[in-house]
Protein backbone atom coordinates (compact mmCIF):
# COMPACT_ATOMS: atom_id res chain seq x y z
CA UNK A 1 0.00 0.00 0.00
CA UNK A 2 1.67 3.25 -1.10
CA UNK A 3 2.97 5.52 2.05
CA UNK A 4 0.73 8.82 1.72
CA UNK A 5 1.66 12.39 2.26
CA UNK A 6 -0.39 12.57 5.46
CA UNK A 7 -2.72 16.09 5.86
CA UNK A 8 -0.91 18.58 8.22
CA UNK A 9 -2.49 18.01 12.17
CA UNK A 10 -3.43 22.13 11.68
CA UNK A 11 -4.14 24.67 9.57
CA UNK A 12 -1.49 26.05 7.36
CA UNK A 13 -1.06 29.30 9.39
CA UNK A 14 -1.53 27.91 13.18
CA UNK A 15 2.29 27.97 13.79
CA UNK A 16 2.68 31.76 12.49
CA UNK A 17 4.39 34.28 13.94
CA UNK A 18 6.90 31.65 14.54
CA UNK A 19 6.65 29.97 11.33
CA UNK A 20 4.74 31.13 8.39
CA UNK A 21 1.98 29.66 6.55
CA UNK A 22 4.39 29.70 3.00
CA UNK A 23 6.83 28.04 5.11
CA UNK A 24 4.82 25.21 5.67
CA UNK A 25 2.72 25.09 2.24
CA UNK A 26 6.15 24.70 0.87
CA UNK A 27 7.52 22.41 3.58
CA UNK A 28 4.74 19.93 3.58
CA UNK A 29 3.64 20.21 -0.08
CA UNK A 30 6.66 20.24 -2.05
CA UNK A 31 9.78 18.93 0.16
CA UNK A 32 7.90 16.35 2.19
CA UNK A 33 5.19 15.59 -0.84
CA UNK A 34 8.72 14.91 -3.18
CA UNK A 35 10.00 12.49 -0.37
CA UNK A 36 6.90 10.86 -0.84
CA UNK A 37 6.44 10.14 -4.04
CA UNK A 38 10.35 9.06 -4.44
CA UNK A 39 9.69 7.01 -1.97
CA UNK A 40 6.76 5.33 -3.39
CA UNK A 41 8.10 4.99 -6.58
CA UNK A 42 11.56 3.39 -5.76
CA UNK A 43 9.36 1.12 -3.32
CA UNK A 44 7.56 -0.35 -5.76
CA UNK A 45 10.52 -0.83 -7.89
CA UNK A 46 11.99 -3.27 -5.54
CA UNK A 47 8.95 -4.70 -4.86
CA UNK A 48 8.31 -3.43 -1.67
CA UNK A 49 5.47 -1.89 -1.76
CA UNK A 50 3.57 -3.56 0.90
CA UNK A 51 5.50 -2.34 3.74
CA UNK A 52 4.49 0.73 5.82
CA UNK A 53 6.58 3.57 5.87
CA UNK A 54 8.75 2.79 8.82
CA UNK A 55 9.01 -0.66 7.99
CA UNK A 56 10.37 0.76 4.50
CA UNK A 57 13.17 3.33 6.80
CA UNK A 58 14.57 0.27 8.63
CA UNK A 59 14.41 -2.26 5.60
CA UNK A 60 16.05 0.46 3.16
CA UNK A 61 19.07 0.53 5.90
CA UNK A 62 19.13 -2.61 6.17
CA UNK A 63 19.72 -3.31 2.60
CA UNK A 64 22.09 -0.25 2.10
CA UNK A 65 19.67 0.92 -0.42
CA UNK A 66 20.74 4.36 0.26
CA UNK A 67 18.26 6.40 -2.26
CA UNK A 68 15.57 4.49 -0.57
CA UNK A 69 16.37 5.37 2.86
CA UNK A 70 16.84 9.15 2.24
CA UNK A 71 13.21 9.48 0.55
CA UNK A 72 11.89 7.06 3.05
CA UNK A 73 13.56 8.30 5.74
CA UNK A 74 12.69 12.11 5.03
CA UNK A 75 9.16 11.08 4.40
CA UNK A 76 8.84 9.72 7.72
CA UNK A 77 10.70 12.36 9.70
CA UNK A 78 8.77 15.02 8.39
CA UNK A 79 5.44 13.74 8.96
CA UNK A 80 7.21 13.22 12.80
CA UNK A 81 8.32 16.70 12.66
CA UNK A 82 5.08 18.17 11.89
CA UNK A 83 3.34 16.61 15.06
CA UNK A 84 6.33 17.53 17.02
CA UNK A 85 4.97 20.95 16.43
CA UNK A 86 1.71 22.66 17.74
CA UNK A 87 0.24 26.25 17.97
CA UNK A 88 0.27 26.93 22.14
CA UNK A 89 3.28 24.76 22.85
CA UNK A 90 6.70 24.70 23.31
CA UNK A 91 7.96 26.15 27.10
CA UNK A 92 7.66 24.03 30.30
CA UNK A 93 6.75 20.36 29.82
CA UNK A 94 4.12 18.16 31.65
CA UNK A 95 3.06 14.73 32.09
CA UNK A 96 5.23 12.16 31.76
CA UNK A 97 8.22 13.73 30.01
CA UNK A 98 8.60 16.58 32.61
CA UNK A 99 9.42 13.87 35.10
CA UNK A 100 12.07 12.52 32.61
CA UNK A 101 13.57 15.82 32.09
CA UNK A 102 13.97 16.75 35.78
CA UNK A 103 15.32 13.22 36.57
CA UNK A 104 17.50 12.96 33.07
CA UNK A 105 18.70 16.92 33.08
CA UNK A 106 19.49 19.79 35.57
CA UNK A 107 16.00 20.65 34.94
CA UNK A 108 13.96 22.36 32.29
CA UNK A 109 16.36 25.52 31.62
CA UNK A 110 19.39 22.80 31.37
CA UNK A 111 17.34 20.57 29.16
CA UNK A 112 16.34 23.60 26.52
CA UNK A 113 19.46 24.89 26.42
CA UNK A 114 21.25 21.36 25.28
CA UNK A 115 18.35 21.39 22.69
CA UNK A 116 19.07 24.56 21.53
CA UNK A 117 22.99 23.96 21.52
CA UNK A 118 22.75 20.51 19.62
CA UNK A 119 19.64 21.88 16.90
CA UNK A 120 22.84 24.81 16.24
CA UNK A 121 25.57 22.57 16.68
CA UNK A 122 24.43 20.13 13.70
CA UNK A 123 26.74 21.69 10.60
CA UNK A 124 24.86 21.82 7.92
CA UNK A 125 21.00 19.50 6.93
CA UNK A 126 20.03 17.27 9.53
CA UNK A 127 17.36 17.14 12.35
CA UNK A 128 17.62 17.86 16.43
CA UNK A 129 15.70 14.67 18.17
CA UNK A 130 14.55 14.00 21.65
CA UNK A 131 14.66 10.30 21.64
CA UNK A 132 14.63 7.83 24.60
CA UNK A 133 17.23 5.41 24.83
CA UNK A 134 16.53 2.55 27.28
CA UNK A 135 14.40 4.30 30.17
CA UNK A 136 16.60 7.31 29.48
CA UNK A 137 15.78 10.56 28.12
CA UNK A 138 18.57 12.10 25.48
CA UNK A 139 18.88 14.91 22.94
CA UNK A 140 20.99 13.86 19.98
CA UNK A 141 21.25 14.88 15.93
CA UNK A 142 21.32 13.15 12.85
CA UNK A 143 22.60 14.25 9.63
CA UNK A 144 20.50 15.05 6.10
CA UNK A 145 17.98 12.01 6.39
CA UNK A 146 19.29 9.95 9.23
CA UNK A 147 16.77 8.78 11.82
CA UNK A 148 17.40 7.27 15.55
CA UNK A 149 15.01 4.75 14.61
CA UNK A 150 17.13 2.92 12.55
CA UNK A 151 19.40 2.25 15.63
CA UNK A 152 16.60 1.03 18.04
CA UNK A 153 16.19 4.60 19.65
CA UNK A 154 12.64 6.05 19.38
CA UNK A 155 12.06 9.44 19.08
CA UNK A 156 9.84 11.49 21.32
CA UNK A 157 10.12 14.99 19.67
CA UNK A 158 12.29 16.25 16.75
CA UNK A 159 12.89 19.98 15.39
CA UNK A 160 14.06 19.93 11.53
CA UNK A 161 17.50 22.18 10.95
CA UNK A 162 17.31 22.09 7.19
CA UNK A 163 17.49 25.76 5.86
CA UNK A 164 13.85 25.11 4.05
CA UNK A 165 12.53 24.71 7.50
CA UNK A 166 13.61 28.42 8.33
CA UNK A 167 14.95 30.40 5.45
CA UNK A 168 12.29 32.01 4.62
CA UNK A 169 11.38 33.29 7.83
CA UNK A 170 15.30 33.93 9.67
CA UNK A 171 17.21 33.76 6.68
CA UNK A 172 20.43 32.10 7.83
CA UNK A 173 19.25 32.62 11.55
CA UNK A 174 18.49 28.87 12.62
CA UNK A 175 19.55 30.53 16.40
CA UNK A 176 15.90 32.43 16.19
CA UNK A 177 14.23 29.51 14.53
CA UNK A 178 15.17 26.86 17.01
CA UNK A 179 14.66 29.81 19.86
CA UNK A 180 11.19 29.88 18.32
CA UNK A 181 10.30 25.93 18.37
CA UNK A 182 11.77 25.34 21.54
CA UNK A 183 9.93 28.14 23.50
CA UNK A 184 6.35 28.55 21.61
CA UNK A 185 5.58 24.67 19.34
CA UNK A 186 6.97 21.69 20.92
CA UNK A 187 4.24 19.48 21.38
CA UNK A 188 4.43 18.07 24.80
CA UNK A 189 1.38 15.91 24.42
CA UNK A 190 2.79 14.33 21.08
CA UNK A 191 6.18 13.26 23.29
CA UNK A 192 3.49 12.00 26.11
CA UNK A 193 1.99 10.14 23.29
CA UNK A 194 5.63 8.23 22.24
CA UNK A 195 6.88 7.75 25.28
CA UNK A 196 3.61 6.25 26.45
CA UNK A 197 3.69 3.96 23.12
CA UNK A 198 7.12 3.13 23.55
CA UNK A 199 7.07 1.48 27.14
FE1 LIG B 1 12.38 19.54 6.05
Amino acid sequence: MPITLEPLPYARDALEPYISARTVELHHGKHQAGYVERANKMLEEAGLGALTLEEAVVRARTLRNQKLFENAAQAWNHAFYWKSLRPGGGGEPHGAIAELIARDFDGYAAFAGELRDAALGRFGSGWAWVVVDGSRLKITTTPNADVPLVDGVRPLLTIDVWEHAYYLDYQHQRAAYVGAVIEHLLNWDHANAELAAAN
